[in-house]
């Protein structure tokens, strides 16, 4: 069944309005017709199972057959603070790591990131970036939306991070701990952010800072990943590792 992701206010009693790119989606591409079935989800961690009614050129519209509370969720509740890298391989870490479970994003422009997006095309990207996640969490039947925020300066992150249980910082030249050696430390933690470098990865002050703010500094192994393989293996090993 397809799911669709409806904010709360498009929903009231029993019935469903689906906004004009759903419309659009659900007519032309999906080929769905009155009587077929959706499911939606509106972020509350409900999940409604919807039979079309009206389904024309100026609204699509739908009533509620049956609402259910899915587990989906982890108990974890995974920041992904993202060093900006280029081009589209944001893309790519908020898909994955949006089916992956990271309920949040963040990202951050650092010392090393390439790409200064222009402030007049900022607003343009944020959205771009969210229908990704948007996408991905609907694919993935996750009740949760992730947010998707930035970019902000690293040390915007340091501090917006603050209140989470534990933080962990990616650093390439990190030899002592590796991730999964203190993911046993952080079993319990419910909010958790995870800090992974551009391309160009962290620079020794961008690391001092960060140890300074108490963040603990962690490698994921001899061999140099990616910064979107970083992204994605370490949110998996988060996550799976600690998810009860
Ligand atoms: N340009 C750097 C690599 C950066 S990799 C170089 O060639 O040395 C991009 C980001 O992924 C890093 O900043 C870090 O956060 C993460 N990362 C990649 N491999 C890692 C590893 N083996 N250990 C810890 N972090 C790693």
């Amino acid at each position: 069944m397809h799911r669709f992701y409806v904010p709360a206010d498009r929903i009231s009693g029993d019935q469903v309005s689906f906004e004009a790119g759903q419309r659009r989606q659900m007519r032309s591409v999906l080929r769905l017709r009155p009587g077929d079935l959706v499911a939606v989800l509106d972020g509350s961690g409900r999940e409604y199972i919807v039979q079309i009614e009206i389904l024309d050129d100026t609204q699509a519209l739908g009533r509620i057959l049956e609402a259910a509370e899915p587990a989906v969720e982890s108990s974890v509740h995974l920041t992904l603070v993202q060093g900006l890298p280029k081009g589209e391989r944001t893309d790519l870490i908020l898909q994955k790591c949006t089916e992956i479970g990271v309920a949040d994003f963040l990202i951050a422009e650092t010392a090393r990131s390439v790409p200064r997006i222009q402030a007049g095309k900022m607003h343009s990207r944020l959205e771009r970036w969210r229908a990704i996640a948007r996408e991905a969490a609907e694919q993935s039947g996750r009740t949760h939306l992730p947010t998707v925020n930035g970019v902000i300066p690293l040390a915007d992150a340091l501090s917006r991070t603050r209140n989470s249980d534990a933080r962990i910082i990616a650093w390439e030249e990190e030899k002592g701990p590796s991730l999964s050696s203190i993911l046993p430390r952080l079993a319990g933690a419910g909010r958790i952010a995870y800090f992974v470098g551009p391309e160009g990865g962290f620079t020794a002050e961008e690391i001092a800072a960060a140890r300074a703010d108490g963040i603990a500094v962690v490698s994921l192994g001899p061999r140099i990943l990616r910064t979107e393989t970083a992204a994605i293996v370490g949110a998996a090993l988060v996550i799976y590792g600690l998810e009860r």
